[in-house]
């Protein structure tokens, strides 16, 4: 059987001029996801289409494909020879891995019209084919299946039935570059996926100590990061930063209750130098507002104030409840859930100030010394970079 799969765009449709930078990177996305995998093929782009020809089980296309962002949907078609016998072997083929289904619908078209004349005589000839070779019934508007058969003006048949759903948005990497502040949590690495799927290629810091890089979480969150990594159009980065040098300070403070906005004040001024040794051009968080304590207007307005740079926050109007569904969508709700914090009890005041102010944040940075030159010493002995997707996934 000669089978091939079918691929339709998603947005990318939508943008005009720029839509041939768009598709060609769509285009080299799916060919290095299926690289990667060790999967051989020979891809085409149609007008609005992309075809690919598999050499290995055309199956184990589908999770790969289901990765890649920018795919409204794809579909495994059978090419079939341009005869009425080979349509009705195709078609019995198709009713042989049926189970279920009770209702269908015929989509055709005939483009060349050697074969049936006219659009509506194929419809007839596939709709009579299954009525009569099955108990399935026709429901144009709630059906089961919808048979798509398609000649073209190459004279070749399509048949096609299931549509597998892709991830719609635009093709990572189409938009830049940007940095996730990866916690452990629920929360970050859902927010890392959705910025991908805005055409965002995606690397990631965490911060950890000397109590909280323990093998434990560091396996967790290099999970995480693998998850969402997957989704990035080309594998990029993880920094684990031991930032125990920069907390050891922040802890000699007698003003316990700013120590998290201090904290994540350096968090950003830590990304920043990553920023401009490796040139990401935001940062992301999974902030949420009002979640927590550190996640009020002021508090965000008082953190942010580090950087001059865009940090996105795209679960900021989300519920939990909301997140933790895109985290099990995502696959990611698992990993997040396995023991091992990211922030040390120890650390974590009893009150957090909830209405932090610009000035008690100046006065109480004041006292703190030597603290660019502690975070250049961080980035250069305490960080280490790990290139993802190369040994486990
Ligand atoms: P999450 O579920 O992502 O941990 P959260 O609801 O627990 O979020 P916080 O712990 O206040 O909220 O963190 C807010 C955001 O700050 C996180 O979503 C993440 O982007 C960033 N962040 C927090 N802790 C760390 C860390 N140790 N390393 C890197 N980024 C962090
Ligand atoms: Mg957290």
């Amino acid at each position: 059987m000669n089978k091939e799969i079918i691929i339709r765009y998603s947005e990318i449709t939508l943008k005009g001029k720029n839509r041939m930078g768009f598709t060609n990177l769509l285009f080299s996305n799916i060919k290095r996801a299926l690289k990667h995998k060790g999967l051989e093929a020979s891809v085409k782009k149609g007008y609005d289409k992309i075809y690919i020809k598999p050499e290995n089980n055309i199956d184990s296309y589908i999770e790969p494909l289901q990765k890649v962002v920018g795919i409204s949907w794809f579909s495994i078609i059978e090419k079939v020879e341009m005869t009425k016998e080979a349509l009705s072997e195709s078609l019995n083929s198709f009713i042989k891995e049926l189970n279920n289904e009770k209702t269908f619908r015929v989509s055709a078209k005939a483009v060349n019209k050697e074969l049936f004349e006219s659009s509506n005589l194929l419809t007839n000839f596939v709709a009579n084919h299954i009525l009569e070779n099955t108990n399935l019934k026709v429901n144009l508007n709630n059906y089961d299946v919808d048979v798509t058969v398609h000649i073209t003006a190459e004279k070749e048949i399509l048949v096609y039935s299931k549509k597998h759903q892709g991830i719609i948005g635009l093709p990572a990497g189409s938009n830049g570059k940007g940095l996730s502040l990866l916690s452990g949590g629920i929360d970050s690495p859902v927010a890392a996926y959705k910025t991908i799927t805005r055409g965002i290629n995606v690397s990631f810091v965490t911060f950890l100590n000397n109590v909280t890089g323990n093998p434990e979480v560091i396996s967790k969150i290099r999970k995480l990061a693998e998850k969402i990594n997957s989704y990035n159009g080309k594998p990029q980065y993880l920094y684990l930063v031991n930032f125990t040098r920069i907390q050891k300070k922040i802890t000699e403070l007698e003003n316990t209750s700013y120590r998290i906005t201090l904290l994540r004040r350096y968090y950003f001024r830590f990304a920043e130098l990553l920023a401009e040794k490796f040139g990401y051009d935001m940062f992301i968080t999974g902030d949420s507002l009002g979640q927590v304590a550190s996640q009020t207007i002021q508090s965000m307005e008082v953190i942010s104030e580090v950087t001059n740079k865009i940090i996105v926050r795209p679960l900021i109007s989300s519920s939990k409840n909301e997140i933790i569904n895109e985290a099990i969508q995502i696959n990611t709700l698992d990993s997040s859930n396995l023991p091992g914090s990211d922030m040390c009890a120890m650390f974590v005041p009893k009150k957090p100030i909830i209405f932090p102010t610009q000035e008690e944040v100046d006065s109480l940075e004041s006292e703190l010394k030597d603290m660019e030159e502690t975070l250049q010493l961080v980035l250069e002995e305490d960080m280490r970079a790990i290139k993802l997707g190369e040994n486990n996934e």
